[in-house]
């Protein structure tokens, strides 16, 4: 590819660097498009969001993209009358932002770009910060009063509306779902569920209404529940809707803020108050990423405490607890269960012949294969060793013999090492105890019924399946556990 993006794009380059140009134009468009006449933008969120662009999609940021980018900003610029010099200039400011940001960035590893951690909050806070100051630094450098300001209102102008406006944007590009996700997601509204944005509207409501210096602060509280509620991405839209309301009602002089004062005009009051809203969203979004970490690890934990590290089947304390669960449900709802023990038959010959290794591969393909045949309601946990069992709900001694008889010939067939050269193959046996709807026995009855069938099936030459309440003569057996 000879203009240097990545291969793993499945745009043509030359297509990618128009989309790039044009988004680059179109983005600068709207944004000169809703710029207060005669004065800095109220809001330039162009900057952000090609800066995110870059750091979701590395495949963009050549020499040849960066490029793109610029040129379709001064597009923009030359399209709606400005001239060549200032074109030129001011975007150079932007693309200065852009690449102290994505620099930055760059020190966090690629898996941490998208706030899946606190520290990468605090990296796109300096990324923002940086990047802000140089904009701004090369804006007042070339100052010629442009909009009759002095050089330092020039920079704290660029530097705060710059600072603010990335705090608020760059998390909810860096945080958004993929395409692909996002048509997967199902909402699954409650009247719970909207309790904190609804305290989150109200506060900002309010924070309108009273307005005053300490009215910016108000939404927190409530922010911090939705942190705790809600998704990242939710809250980093929620933290772009509190800042924008903020900003907005403060340069339309809604908050009601003192202007009068020697030496405060109401732009000098917009910008300290967007330094404040750039501040006060960090808490919430800080501790939004740490509850994602929290989360993961709970649920990692989780895995690994419920299911067995070789195999994947549930470990033995887990399959115990949830087949003692499904025993309580079966006598409430008086439905028939049954469970099958399964051991891998001359196990230890696979071990001795092809090693300790190749024995675990064996393990865990056989697992993969139980797995796959069997259903979700249907548990399968590692007893230990080479032994299995399986709780089927609802299910009568005829079923689970069938079952267990479909289960043994698909063991039977299945090549247990598909890369090596031999074929390895292996044979089950399994013993099958059920109770019927209106029996009742605890669990260490019913392993007991199923260790008796196993063993059967084993002392009668192994790859067999036999129930317990099929024995002949089990009646006898039977009465042991009456
Ligand atoms: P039988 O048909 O009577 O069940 O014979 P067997 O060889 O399968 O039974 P035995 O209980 O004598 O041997 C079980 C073997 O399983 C012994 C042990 O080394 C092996 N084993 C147990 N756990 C693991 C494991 O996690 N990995 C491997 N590779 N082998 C294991
Ligand atoms: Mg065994
Ligand atoms: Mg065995």
């Amino acid at each position: 590819m000879s203009i240097g993006l990545h291969a793993n794009h499945r745009l043509p380059a030359t297509i990618q660097l128009i989309n790039l140009f044009m988004l680059a134009c179109l983005l600068s468009w709207v944004g000169i498009f809703t710029r207060p006449i005669g004065a800095f933008s109220l809001f330039w969120p162009v900057n952000a969001i090609l800066l995110g662009l870059m750091l979701r999609k590395p495949g963009y940021a050549t020499p040849v993209g960066w490029s793109a980018m610029y040129l379709g900003m001064i597009a923009a610029d030359l399209t709606t009358g400005e001239g060549w010099v200032l074109a030129l200039w001011l975007n150079i400011c932007n693309m200065a932002l852009i690449a102290t940001g994505y620099s930055v960035m760059l020190l966090l590893p690629q898996s941490q770009r998208r706030m899946g951690k606190p520290q990468a909050i605090l990296y796109m806070f300096t990324a923002c910060l940086l990047g802000a100051a140089v904009a701004a630094t090369l804006s007042a450098l070339r100052n010629d009063n442009l909009y009759n300001n002095t050089a330092m209102v020039t920079w704290v102008s660029w530097f705060s509306e710059q600072f603010s406006t990335n705090l608020l944007i760059l998390p909810v590009i860096l945080a958004a779902p993929r395409l692909k996700q996002l048509l997967r997601l199902q909402i699954n509204w409650q009247w719970r569920t909207g309790m904190p944005l609804l305290a989150l509207l109200c506060s900002l409501a309010f924070s309108v209404y009273i307005g005053g210096p300490g009215a910016i602060a108000f939404p927190i509280p409530a922010l911090l529940w939705c942190a705790v509620r809600y998704q990242l991405f939710t809250v980093t839209l929620l933290t772009l809707l509190t800042g924008l309301t903020e900003i907005i009602s403060i340069s339309a002089n809604l908050m009601l803020y003192e202007t009068s004062g020697p030496h405060v005009t109401v732009i000098d009051t917009l910008m300290s108050a967007r330094l404040g809203i750039a501040m006060l969203v960090m808490g919430p979004l800080i501790l939004s990423s740490s509850l994602v970490v929290n989360r993961k690890l709970l649920r990692r934990l989780e895995h690994s405490a419920n299911y067995d590290f070789l195999t994947g089947a549930l470990g033995r304390s887990a399959l115990t607890r949830k087949a003692k669960e499904l025993l309580e449900h079966k006598y409430q709802a008086k439905e028939a269960v049954s469970l099958l023990l399964i051991d891998i038959d001359h196990f230890k010959l696979i071990n001795d012949t092809h090693g300790h290794v190749i024995g675990d591969h064996v393990l865990s393909a056989f697992s993969h294969i139980m797995r796959r045949e069997l259903r979700h309601d249907q548990l399968f946990g590692r007893l230990g060793g080479e032994e299995f069992a399986i709780m089927m709900p609802r299910a009568l001694a005829a079923q689970a013999m069938a079952l267990g008889e479909y289960l043994r010939r698909r063991i039977e067939n299945a090549d247990l090492n598909p890369n090596g050269k031999e074929p390895l193959r292996i044979t089950i046996s399994i013993g099958v105890a059920s109770l019927a709807m209106n029996e009742e026995k605890s669990l260490e009855q019913l392993m007991s019924m199923a260790d008796i069938a196993l063993y059967r099936a084993k002392s009668q030459g192994r790859n067999r399946v036999e129930s317990f309440n099929m024995i002949s003569g089990s009646q006898l057996n039977y009465t042991m556990f009456k």
